[in-house]
């Protein structure tokens, strides 16, 4: 199968920054990651694109906050969403630590 000739690749990849961002409805989300786990050139595109964005990230010098700011976010923060291979997790924080 040609992958540029296939309209579900061409979709996934051209939405591959919103889905490393989970910046999507759920619906296409979940198409996406279903279209990822059934066809290896656009996983390796996927593979190949999130890595060049991670080398961007950690280029550009302002990966880490500053403590203040870090804290204030950690406290806020209650919900967690983590991507591990194609299995997104959702931690929901059930206590908040006062210290
Ligand atoms: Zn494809």
């Amino acid at each position: 199968m040609a992958c540029e000739d296939d309209p579900d690749c061409r979709e996934t990849l051209q939405h591959l920054d919103e889905f490393i961002d989970a910046e999507m409805s759920p619906e296409l989300f979940a198409q996406l990651q279903h279209h990822l786990e059934t066809c290896p050139p656009c996983l390796e595109q996927y593979s190949e694109y999130q890595d060049l964005r991670w080398r961007i990230a950690s280029s550009c010098g302002c990966r880490t906050a500053p403590n203040e700011l870090r804290e204030r976010i950690m406290t806020s923060i209650t919900e967690v969403r983590v991507t591990a291979g194609f299995t997104t997790l959702t931690v929901r924080r059930t206590e908040i630590r006062a210290d």
